[in-house]
């Protein structure tokens, strides 16, 4: 299964990219995951890529397309794949086109998980992380039992710089400007399924498994 999953930032993509690579057995390859990687362990890609990040911006094309294509070297597409936050405007969506036609390959279908602005926004502003077991908190929808403090381990908990409400902001408005010309490119090209992410993580993955004729 080759699939793309597009959608706003705290649609639910991480989460649901987990339940479904899980299911279908293939890699996962999320740009957004491998660009916090390049950050933390301080690379020069890392180092370039942060401010963009931190504010909100997208990363620029050439550092993306090339980091891409150096995962896509080193892993095993046979089964599939599954693109979580790649392509993010129509130039990265050309040059995938480009990758999977010199491979004879073509997606199998792109799933746009949309909901609220004013969800998304809760969801992202909201969110606490613990440095230690990496729990995910939400100060609204799902607290620790003591503020600022991780239930399992009694870490002090974090929020992403990019969960800051006016990157949340800019982000979206990015994603507005940016990415959703693409909901139009892959409709037109017959690949997009629209699923609304407003529910639980389970119903929105039971919805995706139904659509995909699971
Ligand atoms: P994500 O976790 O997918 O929301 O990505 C976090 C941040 O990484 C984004 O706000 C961008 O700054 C950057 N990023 C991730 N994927 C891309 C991409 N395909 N193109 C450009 N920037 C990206």
């Amino acid at each position: 299964m080759r699939l793309v999953l597009l959608g706003p930032p705290n649609a639910g993509k991480g989460t649901q990219a987990d339940k479904i690579v899980k299911q279908f057995d293939i890699p996962h390859i999320s740009t957004g995951d491998l660009l916090r990687k390049h950050v933390a362990e301080g690379t020069l890609l890392g180092q370039r890529a942060q401010g963009y990040m931190d504010r909100g911006d997208l990363v620029p094309d050439d550092l993306i397309i090339d980091m891409v294509q150096d995962t896509l070297e080193n892993i095993d597409i046979e089964k599939g794949f599954l693109f979580d936050g790649y392509p993010r405007n129509p130039f990265q969506a050309e040059a995938l086109d480009d990758f999977l036609l010199e491979r004879d390959l073509g997606l199998d279908r792109v799933l746009y998980l949309h909901t609220d602005q004013e969800l998304l926004i809760r969801r992202a502003v909201g969110r606490r992380t613990c440095p230690v077991c990496r729990t995910v908190y939400n100060i609204f929808s799902f607290p620790p039992k003591e503020e600022g403090i991780c239930d399992k381990d009694g870490a002090v908990l974090i929020q992403r710089p990019d969960d800051r409400e006016e990157t949340v902001r800019n982000r979206l408005k990015v994603f507005e400007e940016q990415t959703a010309p693409l909901v139009e490119f892959y409709e037109v090209a017959g690949l997009l399924l629209r699923l609304d992410g407003s529910g639980s993580p389970d119903e929105v993955f039971d919805i995706i498994l139904k659509e995909l004729g699971e």
